[in-house]
């Protein structure tokens, strides 16, 4: 997952390759819900690990459901032994739900029936998204529920219900704000269909059906088979009890799919047709998880994407997309659609009309308004960054591309703290203007798809040249390894150390018997040629299964490496491993020809020097705290032999790279040298400053 403060899109150019998704949101925490509520055991299949399924996972736990293991492990199944629709006379707990609604609006119905004394909290957004009109629907029952801030939100405190004035009414509850407060009666008030059907009635218009459609499928799983009469009633039969289905699987999210059937209808495959992945010869996006067979709602979007022109292909439980021939799907077709049946996936057909043919609208969107944010404001303020013209009404947005290519703009894009906000303007990196796109706040992804920019990066490509390279090299001892480890950080980037390319390269070649020089040149290119080096996501090395992080830095293992570096042959056996560190979103390259000879074209080339005498201060401070003993004017006097050396040797030689940005750290910390390089790379950009 990407946690900087933002992540800088490159032009992205064509896109194949397969994806597999994480599961649904909504469905796995509903069966989370409905596990708990249920006597026994469930066994989860491929739950989502977000944000909002930890939450929930967490108030379960409070609430003194058994699950195991504790935390959601890839590739493997969770347990959750639920209660058996009852909690213990004096159950209390102060629950904190996040942002998520998924959590606050079942887990309010639920706690309200059961009763007991609790207290339902969340991040401050969560109390600006309403539940007043569960709440009064759950009054009508009997529950208990006050309101501790603003009258008709968040947080509430449930006390016990009193059911005794109760008779054979049905329950009402508003359809037009909120899918989730119907779901989150169709899943309470089974825990009270004793001896008596139980009749929930829509007033107004039932919006988000398909959410409903999916509570009823899981609760159907569950054991409950709810009547629906039309969309408008529905019937929780006498006698409805909770049973765990055992073991459940859940879905992959469809309106995660959205992103990635978008992708397929706007990017090209790769030129090259050799491998093609279907009949056609044109390349695709595969989609893994969700498919023909979704229970979900917004597999629906697949209509609309085909309306503008993608080329989708189903089968149970994947989809292939692919463009449009031009003329035939492309640019794509401008639509004028009613989105009520897919309000999630929406948002992705609204980046997709920025290449679009003409004007697009899409209607019947009010509940973008009350989401993670207010979705129809956000989307149109970011989308005229980019150059879009865009109106917005209080349930619809109607969008018109940029005129022409020239009209396109590099924009910082908002997140708003809104996931789908973040994941579907990272497909405005595809503009024919081939600007990047800066998206803010990336880690909001963490709602539903953690490694979401992963996902996109692993089918996207680019022409290399667009793939951002910052090159840092200097002397010994001047902190250029930290510097580039930092730079790297803050930015998401990769990072090569090419010192510990020389550095394993030695190891190996002495470990083998070599002598390291002249007369092994050859074998130690071609023993270079073949390594099987790894960097891993903790900047631990491995050569093949071993850990050799520590055996690499050992003075010893510098001295080696300094000597088969000086050997042509095996400087460029190096060449090709270096530049497949050239990966999207960037990279930092740390080392002497960095700047040079491996990434001429490098935007940015920081040399980083320091006088001879803080290098060796500050070598001897590290020594020191290792609890190695040393003495500053022997180090002193190494130092300016080993920079003698370096720039004198004939082959790569230490010196700056002509375009290269000089900065003396002597009297600076390591904070201020970083914060130097980013402010140099955030010129560079044409965002303006961030
Ligand atoms: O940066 P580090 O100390 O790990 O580098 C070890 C040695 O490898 C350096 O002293 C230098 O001689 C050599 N080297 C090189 N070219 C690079 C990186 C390191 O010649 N790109």
């Amino acid at each position: 997952m990407f946690t900087t403060e933002f992540l800088d899109l490159p032009a992205l150019d064509t896109a194949h390759g397969t994806v597999s998704l994480p599961g649904s949101k909504s469905i796995s925490n509903r069966v989370l819900l409905l596990a708990a509520l249920s006597q026994g055991t469930t066994v989860i299949h491929d739950l989502l690990d977000s944000d909002d399924t930890r939450v929930m996972l967490a108030a379960l736990r409070q609430l003194g459901c058994r699950i195991a293991p504790d935390a959601v492990v890839p590739g493997q199944a969770i347990e959750v032994t639920g209660i058996g629709g009852q909690l213990p006379a004096d159950a209390a707990a102060t629950l904190f739900l996040g942002n998520a609604g998924t959590a606050m609006r079942p887990l309010t119905a639920a706690l309200a029936v059961l009763g007991g004394s609790f207290e339902m909290t969340g991040v401050p957004r969560m109390y600006e998204r309403p539940i007043g009109d569960l709440v009064d629907a759950l009054r009508q029952l009997g529950c208990r529920i006050a309101y501790l801030g603003n009258e008709g939100f968040p947080p509430l405190k449930i006390g016990r219900p009193d059911f005794s004035r109760f008779g054979q009414a049905p329950i009402q509850v508003r359809g037009d704000v909120s899918s989730q407060f119907l779901t989150s009666l169709l899943m309470a008030l089974p825990l009270q269909a004793g001896s008596r059907d139980i009749v929930i009635e829509v007033v107004g218009e039932l919006i988000s059906r398909p959410y409903i459609h999916i509570t009823l499928e899981l609760l159907a799983r569950f054991g409950i088979a709810v009547k629906n009469e039309n969309w408008q009633r529905f019937v929780i039969p006498a006698g409805s009890r909770y049973r765990s289905p055992g073991e459940i699987h859940v879905e992959a999210d469809a309106s995660s799919a959205s992103y990635f059937i978008a992708l397929g209808a706007i990017a090209t495959g790769m030129a090259d047709t050799a491998d093609a992945d279907n009949a056609t010869g044109r390349k695709s996006i595969r989609i893994l998880g969700v498919g023909r067979d979704s229970i979900q709602g917004d597999i629906r979007f697949v209509e609309a994407a085909r309306a503008m022109g993608a080329q989708v292909e189903s089968g149970p439980n994947w989809l292939q997309v692919a463009r449009g021939e031009p003329g035939q799907g492309w640019p794509l077709k401008a639509i004028d659609l009613d989105c009520n049946h897919i309000p999630d996936a929406a948002m992705t057909l609204a980046v997709m009309a920025l290449y679009a043919d003409g004007t697009t609208t899409l209607r019947n969107i009010a509940s973008w308004r009350v989401k993670e944010t207010d979705r129809i404001a956000a989307m149109a303020i970011e989308l005229r960054k980019l150059g879009a013209t865009v109106e917005e009404g209080p349930d619809y947005i109607r969008i018109t591309p940029p005129a022409s290519r020239a009209d396109w703009k590099a924009a910082s894009i908002h997140t708003y703290d809104d996931h789908r906000v973040a994941m579907c303007f990272s497909l405005a990196a595809f503009n024919p203007a081939k600007l990047p796109v800066r998206i803010e706040d990336p880690k909001c992804v963490a709602k539903t798809f953690p490694d979401y920019f992963e996902a996109l990066f692993s089918v996207c490509q680019t022409e290399r040249e667009r793939i951002p390279v910052i090159c840092i090299d200097g002397p010994t001892a001047s902190g250029k390894g930290t510097i580039a480890a930092e730079v790297a950080r803050a930015l998401g980037y990769q990072l090569l150390d090419s010192g510990a390319l020389y550095r394993i390269t030695g190891l190996a070649a002495s470990r083998a018997g070599l002598a390291l020089d002249e007369s092994n040149e050859e074998t130690i290119a071609e023993m270079a040629l073949d390594m099987p080096v790894r960097f891993d996501a903790q900047q631990r090395v491995w050569l093949g299964d071993e850990d050799i992080s520590l055996a690499i830095r050992s003075e010893q293992a510098g001295m080696n490496a300094s000597r088969v570096s000086a050997l042509p042959a095996v400087r460029s056996a190096l060449v090709d491993l270096q530049l497949a560190f050239q990966t999207l979103p960037g990279l930092v390259a740390d080392g002497r020809d960095m700047g040079t000879v491996i990434f001429p074209h490098a935007p940015l080339k920081v040399y980083l020097s320091a006088s001879a005498q803080c290098r060796a201060e500050r070598r001897y401070k590290q020594l020191i705290s290792k609890g190695i003993s040393a003495n500053i004017s022997t180090l002193l006097a190494d130092l300016e032999a080993r920079d003698a050396r370096d720039m004198q040797r004939a082959t790569a030689p230490l010196k700056p790279a002509e375009d290269a940005l000089l900065l003396d750290s002597s009297e600076l910390t390591i904070e201020q040298v970083v914060a130097q390089v980013l402010s140099w790379w955030q010129e560079r950009q044409p965002f303006g400053r961030a």
